[in-house]
């Protein structure tokens, strides 16, 4: 694993992961979210770069997002890549800030919503090579283990298991990828990502590995302050070594049956998001096809149907209620990207 010195990780701070502040479109006003769409205008990619980009990378044009995200919805994207190993990789961010087209990463889609109207660009999953973990470093106690970008929360610890790691018995019913976690911020009680990682490597705008240690990162409610431009390539993770009698069955992901789902809003500090839509009544509630689970209050689910922007009015008026009846204000956690209308 590449190491960089102090001087070179301090220019890589300032050069390439400078602004950590992130613009959440969704929290906006439609017009204020309008107009700042319309200044950052993405273009359709040309012919050219189409066909540039088939010969580097394995690549579907028009590919409908619905088969890639967690709740089962969202327009088609433009081009939805694979990248099976780092170079594969380095080529595809080549290609972007050379021809200016626009990318997003994606683990599972867990806690990612595309509108109905898709989006431009590229959507960039990680295959191949990406989905490995490896042993790094023993000692009696404690061991490092390398998570690639690709790799699902569940196999990590089904891997961690199969080599007596102790403490990520529970990961084995969570929804997404250990990268994606990051990005996200969920954490269980007393069980989070932010604490266990010991390195993160990524690729900087010049497409060099760039190690970052675990004490500079900075997280803000478990979620990583990374830019959403910058790559995780893998994530080093240490582990306690001791046999553990915890064992948890693989279990469905869904609160109900075998349907689509996410889970939108944040914890609050001192109080479940869950307990708050509960106590404000909304089990049950629903705006077309997307109807908050009786089980899981913190849950929407897809009953077949739904579309992008049904559940992003329901989220909307979860928030609503729950202001009403409790004075609090639910954070969203979803990401969401994309067009409401097909450009
Ligand atoms: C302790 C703990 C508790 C959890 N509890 C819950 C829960 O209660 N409910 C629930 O729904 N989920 C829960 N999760 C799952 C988790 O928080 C995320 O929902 C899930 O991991 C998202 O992963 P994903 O692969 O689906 O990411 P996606 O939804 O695909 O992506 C999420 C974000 O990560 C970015 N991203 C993904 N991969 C990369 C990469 N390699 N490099 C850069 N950016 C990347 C995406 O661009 C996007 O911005 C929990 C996770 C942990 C660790």
């Amino acid at each position: 694993m590449e190491e960089i010195k102090e001087e070179e990780r301090e220019q890589a701070k300032e050069k390439d992961l400078p602004s950590f502040d992130d613009i959440d479109l969704s929290l906006l006003h439609p017009r204020e979210r309008a107009r700042l769409e319309r200044s950052f205008e993405a273009q359709h990619m040309s012919h050219d770069q189409k066909e540039r980009l088939s010969r580097i990378t394995e690549v579907r044009f028009d590919e409908a997002m619905r088969e890639y995200t967690g709740f089962g919805v969202g327009g088609a994207v433009e081009a939805l890549v694979t990248v099976k190993h780092v170079k594969g990789l380095k080529a595809v961010m080549e290609f972007a800030h050379d021809s200016g087209v626009s990318y997003l990463f994606l683990g599972k889609g867990r806690n990612l919503l595309v509108r109905d109207g898709g989006m431009l660009g590229m959507v960039i999953r990680f295959g191949g090579e990406f989905c490995r973990c490896e042993m790094m470093r023993t000692s009696d106690e404690q061991a490092k283990v390398s998570v690639h970008a690709g790799v699902e929360l569940k196999e990590f610890a089904r891997f961690a298991e199969a080599f007596h790691l102790s403490g990520y018995e529970r990961f084995v019913n969570l929804p997404g990828t250990v990268a994606g976690a990051l990005q996200s911020g969920h954490s269980l009680r007393h069980l989070s990502l932010e604490h266990k990682v010991e390195e993160i490597t990524v690729l900087n705008a010049q497409q060099k590995e760039i190690t970052l240690q675990g004490k500079s990162l900075r997280f803000e409610g478990g979620k990583l302050k990374l830019p959403r431009t910058t790559p995780i390539l893998r994530v080093l993770l240490k582990i306690a070594i001791q046999k553990s009698d915890e064992h948890h069955e693989e279990r469905k992901l869904y609160p109900e049956g075998d349907v689509f789902s996410i889970a939108p809003f944040a914890d609050p500090e001192k109080v479940e998001a869950r307990q708050l839509i509960a106590d404000a009544g909304l089990q049950g509630v629903r705006v077309g096809s997307a109807r908050v689970s009786t089980l899981h209050p913190d849950f929407i689910l897809n009953e077949g149907d739904a579309t992008a922007r049904d559940l992003l009015v329901l989220v909307g008026l979860v928030k609503d209620r729950v202001k009403q009846s409790s004075g609090v204000a639910l954070e969203q956690k979803m990401i969401v990207v994309g067009n409401d209308k097909q450009r």
